[in-house]
């Protein structure tokens, strides 16, 4: 149990000084604990726990990549295809530092309960490569996305697996790796497999929604939980970690129902300004800059300071684990919004809820991005494109009954958020292996 203020790591060889990092935090462990709550709550059998446990596949792949200088440097790529009961494996790559085997491996079996919960036909997956892309240029991110693509070769597909952007990873990204599976999986996948990722531009097959449809998602969730509890959220005030895909999406549609993000912070360091930030200019800041750090307003903070910071919301857009038993006994907040995943440890949420603060947790508030990711490969199969506003009706639609379903199982169950959004997912599971039985 780790309980200071220090930055928070999910593995080992990261610090900065060269100094391992403080005992690594066993992801996946967490992971497999909140599934045997939950599974012994919905009656799971054994049989179906046993293969829930563990990933169906786990690949890890070594490549060489040329850089800008020359020289080679060889890289380390995981795709981990949990379950695919439901529908072909879905999920993020992330490009990170600390990116592991382990995991990838709990981030694909929260997608597999996030699938199940949106009731989406389709099953969990993740992957990444463990690097830090800040440190390569734009021809080199290229030639490692390439590379990492063409040796995945058919272990992806658009009715096999369909990654996405995650950390470290954007549409752009996408867009060079639905290339490169198409010129070199065969001549039929050239006009017809663009569904081989999601989270694509949309001149390169994406759809309109998909940049803010994580965010999108979270805002719907705070906002149905504000109408439950007679909460204004019109002069209500933010506080956000990552401002990334989803931090940026996240503060700029809660500023249009009057939430005022009154602090930040993201890799580079942390911000404070109680009168709030312009999201938009933050954002324009962190595209030319990299970071939140040198932003001309609001007065630089340290993290420990950050986690102090009173305000109504905290949203945790940034990496699992950073919500320990210190950040949870330092925030002084009503809510707790899961844009990440894993974002709380389970020492972390237990403190907050015996503290009164509520938690939207990950499966269900940032399942927006793999539910619009869920209709851009809609519209590929179907060669259609959808407007942004039957995207957004079909997202509020989808995210209102994921969010009516966990809180009704959370009560029925005398459980909390997190392990009811589980429940859901795993009935829907167990009720398919029930019928289909095991093979042969
Ligand atoms: P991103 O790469 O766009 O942004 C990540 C942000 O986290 C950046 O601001 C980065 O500076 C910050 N960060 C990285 N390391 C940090 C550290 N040690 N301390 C503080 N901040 C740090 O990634 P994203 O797509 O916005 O993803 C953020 C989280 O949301 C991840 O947990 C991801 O799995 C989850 N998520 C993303 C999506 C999506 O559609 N992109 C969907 C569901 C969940």
């Amino acid at each position: 149990m780790n309980d200071s203020l220090v930055p928070r790591q999910s593995s080992p060889n990261l610090s900065s000084t060269g100094a391992p990092a403080a005992e690594r935090y066993d992801f996946f462990g967490v992971v497999q604990g909140y599934l045997r709550e939950a599974a012994a709550l919905v009656e799971m059998p054994a049989e179906t726990l046993a293969i829930l446990s563990q990933p169906k596949q786990e690949i890890i792949i070594h490549f060489p990549v040329r850089l800008d200088d020359g020289t080679v440097s060889m890289f380390k790529g995981y795709r981990i295809q949990h379950n695919n009961i439901l529908g072909p494996y879905k999920g993020g790559l992330r490009y990170h530092a600390a990116v592991t085997l382990d995991d990838c491996k709990a981030l694909a079996s929260m997608m597999t309960w996030k699938c199940a919960l949106m009731n989406l036909p389709l099953g969990g997956g993740k992957g990444g490569i463990k690097f830090d892309p800040r440190k390569f240029s734009q021809n080199e991110l290229e030639r490692i996305t390439r590379r990492f693509i063409h040796a995945l070769g058919s272990n992806i597909g658009p009715w096999h697996d369909i990654p996405a952007p995650d950390v470290g990873t954007n549409a752009q990204t996408m867009a060079w790796a639905m290339d490169t599976y198409v010129n070199t999986v065969g001549y039929l996948a050239h006009t017809s497999a663009k569904g081989v990722v999601t989270g694509k531009p949309l001149a390169s097959g994406g759809t309109l929604g998909r940049p803010k449809a994580t965010g999108q998602g979270l805002v719907h969730c705070i906002r149905y939980w504000a109408e439950e509890k007679g909460f204004a959220l019109e002069g209500a005030t933010v506080a956000i970690q990552g401002y990334g895909n989803v931090g940026s999406y996240s503060a700029a549609l809660l500023s249009k129902l009057g939430v005022s993000m009154i602090a930040v912070g993201d890799h580079g360091g942390y911000l404070h300004s109680p009168e709030g930030f312009n999201p938009h200019k933050l954002h324009e800041h962190v595209r030319k800059n990299g970071s939140v750090l040198g932003y001309p307003s609001g007065e630089p903070i340290t993290r420990e300071q950050f986690f102090r910071i009173k305000c109504d919301i905290f949203v945790p857009a940034a990496l699992e684990n950073q919500i320990g038993v210190a950040e949870a006994r330092a925030l002084d907040t009503k809510l707790v919004a899961e844009g990440a995943n894993g974002p709380c440890s389970p020492d972390g949420e237990r403190i907050l809820l015996e503290r009164g603060i509520d938690i939207l947790p990950d499966v269900l508030a940032n399942s927006g991005g793999v539910t619009v990711s869920y209709y851009e490969w809609v519209q590929n199969n179907r060669s259609e494109s959808w407007t942004l506003e039957e995207v957004d009706e079909r997202l509020e639609v989808a995210m209102k009954r994921a969010y009516r379903k966990t809180m009704e199982m959370a009560r029925q169950k005398n459980t909390t958020a997190r392990i009811g959004a589980y429940c859901v997912a795993l009935q829907l599971l167990m009720t398919v292996y029930a019928e289909r039985q095991i093979w042969p």
